[in-house]
């Protein structure tokens, strides 16, 4: 007779490897995983995880769509006919370039969290830089 489903419903507490916090796992898993070398994750990480895989890839696109408009700005720049113009394109490359800085600062951070509250603060900080852009 197997018990192998029954071994499944018994559970162990187990710590996990990222936020070091206790958390049920079914029986035998933890040791499954550290046979494979995987990480123990609880819900809670995985779910940190996405939310920052998420946010990084808008904060990206959004790089990608500031660096076209940088460049963008550049050619205007160039075929400028007069000084104010020249000022304008100039002003706005600056800006945009100030922004894009900002939004790698952003990202740094954003892969360095391990908590969910600065999640929300960076999501914040993030429509902010997006404001600005437009
Ligand atoms: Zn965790």
């Amino acid at each position: 007779m197997t018990d192998s489903n029954t071994d499944k419903l018994v559970l162990e507490l187990v710590a996990c490897d990222r936020c070091k916090n206790p958390f049920m796992m079914p029986k035998g898993e933890k040791l499954r995983k550290q046979e494979n070398n995987e990480e123990i994750v609880c819900k809670n990480c995985i779910k940190l995880a996405e939310r920052k895989k998420q946010l990084a890839s808008s904060v990206i696109e959004s790089q990608k769509e500031i660096k076209t408009s940088i460049k963008e700005f550049e050619d205007k720049l160039q075929t400028a006919e007069t000084q104010d113009t020249k000022k304008i394109f100039y002003e706005k490359i600056k800006k945009q370039s100030e922004i894009l800085t900002k939004s790698v600062e952003l990202l740094k951070k954003i892969e360095k969290t391990n908590d969910e509250k600065y999640i929300e603060e960076y999501k914040k900080l993030f429509e902010k830089l997006k404001k600005e852009v437009s």
